[in-house]
């Protein structure tokens, strides 16, 4: 069997969820002291290679893998894992995303209605590109027009206008105005387009997040547990899902 699964990396717990029918694929606790690792910024790794190792004695393949853009997990990916489609989690993505929006939209005030459309326009791009990272591209870029009200455009490869109807009417921006130029550089920053290339498969996070939530009331991150009593209650909540 093939799936398509997602991981959601905490400092010492590790869970894996199957896109399509949201059951826990794989789950493990790890703490410094019972691995060979040498702090614990390596335990997502260790946890990763625990896990796949696991699957994999299973019969159990995956084909894809979403996981958050923690560095050492991308290098293990692509060094070992070659044949498993490596994507980031779009919800963590767009959390960063908002986080910079809020942030400039504190200096410029004039951004402040577009904060959530933005986010938006983000998780819509990630559904609709099928899979084509330049599809996925043209569209994220396209939000710099729309908010200075142009729908329409020839200097693209393969999307060439907004999708949207008629809209409500909403504050444009100035075109080249300061918070334009603001909303331009969290749009186009390099890295952030670069991670594009890992989020056209549409993977995320979302219902793991829901499932950690419920966790951490039968087990508050305040309360330590000794790692036989953490594996069973976190076993049980899994089950329980
Ligand atoms: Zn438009």
């Amino acid at each position: 069997m093939t799936h398509q699964a997602i991981m959601l990396l905490m400092e010492h717990i590790q869970l894996w969820m199957w896109v399509h029918t949201d059951i826990i694929l794989a789950s493990k606790t790890l703490s410094v002291d019972e691995t060979d690792v040498k702090n614990s910024h390596h335990l997502e790794n260790e946890g990763l290679k625990r896990c796949l190792n696991e699957l994999k004695d299973h019969q159990v393949s995956i084909h894809t893998l979403a996981t958050d853009r923690h560095p050492m997990v991308n290098k293990t990916m692509r060094e070992q894992y070659r044949q498993i489609n490596h994507e980031f989690d779009i919800w963590h993505r767009a959390k960063s995303l908002r986080k910079k929006l809020s942030a400039a939209s504190k200096k410029h005030k004039d951004m402040q209605q577009w904060e959530k459309c933005v986010v938006n326009h983000f998780w819509w791009c990630c559904e609709t590109c099928e899979g084509d990272v330049t599809q996925l591209l043209e569209r994220w870029q396209s939000v710099l027009r729309h908010i200075v009200d142009v729908h329409e455009w020839r200097c693209a490869t393969k999307f060439f206008k907004c999708a949207h109807g008629e809209q409500e009417p909403k504050a444009l921006l100035e075109a080249g105005g300061d918070a334009h130029k603001a909303l331009q550089s969290i749009v186009m920053e390099k890295k952030f387009q670069k991670d594009m290339k890992l989020a056209t498969a549409f993977c995320h996070t979302g219902n793991l997040e829901g499932f950690h939530s419920m966790l951490l009331k039968y087990m508050p991150q305040e309360v330590h547990l000794q790692p036989r009593r953490n594996h069973c209650k976190r076993t049980s909540c899994s089950l329980g899902q």
